[in-house]
């Protein structure tokens, strides 16, 4: 009876396996959705401040040429003028417009610096991003398959196991699961060297004598798994 017991065992630990493989899955997709997720935040980020930054350059642009059209003008008028006070009045005004020239000329030289090199960043993000998210849909069809795999492979162990389970006692049965459940594994075990191999407390010598004599169904004091010993 223990025999089958054990066999039992062995169908419930794939059984688990497959379970743990079948709640894992889901669960490492969803890391990795969230890593995606997070990259492709980071480059819409990135093209926001690409756009603002495009915005200031364009507005700075504006105003040079805007600069460069009075600074023209000014030349115009210095030559029309008729006293020195005008002369020199114009040269003032030309003087300014050449310095927020010089600021604006300045201003943009450093922004677009700044333009090129978060550019860079940009596309490298972009294309981090596009690879992640392109080796993520791969990833996710074959976890798909491999899902539906081990769901089969699953249905047929527990098509075995109502089987297997049929052919034991019904109230060793329930001993066993109980304990197997509680301890997600090692309903049954072995005893070794006196030892239980579920929770390796040493077996008391009255009852590991009773495990030896192979005669009913004996449980560790201690853990409540049903034990067995080796048959010679
Ligand atoms: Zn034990």
């Amino acid at each position: 009876m223990l025999d089958r017991l054990v066999h039992l065992q062995e169908t419930d630990e794939k059984i688990v396996a497959f379970q743990r493989e079948e709640e894992q899955i889901p669960r490492e997709l969803e890391e990795r959705e969230r890593s995606v997720g997070l990259l492709e935040q980071e480059r819409s980020q990135i093209k926001a401040a690409l756009e603002e930054l495009e915005k200031q350059i364009g507005g700075l642009n504006i105003e040079l040429d805007e600069v460069k059209d009075h600074q023209r003008r000014c030349q115009a008028r210095a030559l029309a003028v008729k006293t020195q006070r005008e002369y020199q009045a114009v040269q003032r005004e030309s003087d300014i417009a050449k310095k927020r020239r010089g600021e604006l000329e300045g201003q943009i030289k450093e922004f677009l610096e700044e333009k090129k090199v978060i550019e860079e960043n940009y596309l490298e993000v972009e294309s981090r991003a596009g690879g992640e998210a392109q080796t993520l849909e791969k990833d996710r069809s074959e976890a798909d398959s491999r899902l539906k795999q081990i769901q089969a492979e699953r249905e047929d162990l527990e098509k075995t196991r109502a089987v297997e389970a049929s052919l034991i006692d019904p109230l060793l049965l329930g001993k066993y699961q109980r304990v197997f459940e509680r301890y997600r594994g090692k309903g049954v075990v072995r005893v070794s060297g006196g030892v239980c191999n579920g929770c390796y407390m040493t077996i008391p010598p009255q009852l590991y004598n009773q495990v030896l004599a192979q005669g009913g169904v004996h449980q560790c004091p201690n853990c409540g798994r049903i034990i067995y010993v080796e048959q010679a």
